[in-house]
């Protein structure tokens, strides 16, 4: 290795121990055990390398943004017992090309990409595809998601496609200031996740509730969060050129 690869994996190992700390730390706050918390490694902008340095420090999860961006990366990925998930807006033109090519997405919003993702499992050897539904919590106007009113609907709906798994919920909150405000959208989601895991609907389970990222995780885990998608606490600012 040269010295700026070694300074590299030093600098991503370094900031995943101080992430795995804070995290063990929440989790202490919350009465939780750690196995309830899955690290996600958010690669968007980082290079194939980086992104392997972060798997042989132990990140078992990766999310990736954009189809395109994870399908040219992936060949030089390390992906051997570890889960890549899309986490970004996904539009209906590309579902064909990413369904059967991550173990999950995140960001089912509609019942039209709902059963075009159905549709296009359908053809895969499992058969269906695994996705969580995205909430738009803070009811942005500008944000992807379901609104909060709709999710129930929604669901109901989805529950009732075959090829398609509703595993839980994701949400991306609003930029908020204060501690406490941040943790009231987050107990709001967690609420969400426990009324609908309650009802017990078709083909909807609710394992997984994906919140909390690099300014804000630990109080996304102190509010019930079972997956933190974290970016630049790991690698550093996003380089968008
Ligand atoms: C970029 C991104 C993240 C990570 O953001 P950071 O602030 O860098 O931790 C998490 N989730 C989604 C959907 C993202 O697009």
């Amino acid at each position: 290795m040269t010295v700026n690869s070694c300074d590299e994996f030093a600098y991503v190992r370094d900031n995943l121990a101080r992430i795995e700390q804070e995290i063990q730390d929440a989790c202490a706050a919350a009465g939780r055990r750690r196995e309830e918390v899955t690290l996600m490694a958010v690669t968007k902008t980082v290079d194939a390398a980086r992104i392997n340095t972060a798997i042989a420090a132990g990140v078992t999860h990766i999310g990736e943004n954009r189809v395109q961006e994870f399908l040219e990366k992936r060949d030089g990925l390390c992906l051997d017992g570890v889960q890549a998930h899309l986490i970004g807006h996904l539009q209906t033109n590309k579902v064909r090309r990413i369904v059967g090519q991550v173990d999950m997405i995140q960001s089912v919003d509609s019942e039209r990409l709902a059963r075009a993702i159905a549709t296009a499992a359908a053809d895969t050897e499992r058969g269906y595809a695994d996705v969580l539904v995205e909430v738009n919590i803070g009811n942005e106007e500008s944000k992807s998601g379901v609104p909060v009113g709709e999710l129930l609907p929604l669901l109901e709906t989805i529950g009732g496609i075959s090829g398609i798994r509703v595993r839980g919920l994701m949400a991306i909150p609003p930029i908020l200031q204060t501690e406490a405000e941040k943790r009231a959208v987050f107990h709001q989601m967690y609420k969400l996740f426990i009324d609908i895991q309650g009802k017990n609907m078709d083909n909807i389970t609710m394992e997984i509730l994906s919140m909390g990222m690099s300014m804000d995780y630990v109080e996304a885990i102190r509010e019930g969060s079972t997956m933190v998608r974290i970016g630049s606490a790991i690698f550093g600012k996003r380089d968008y050129h």
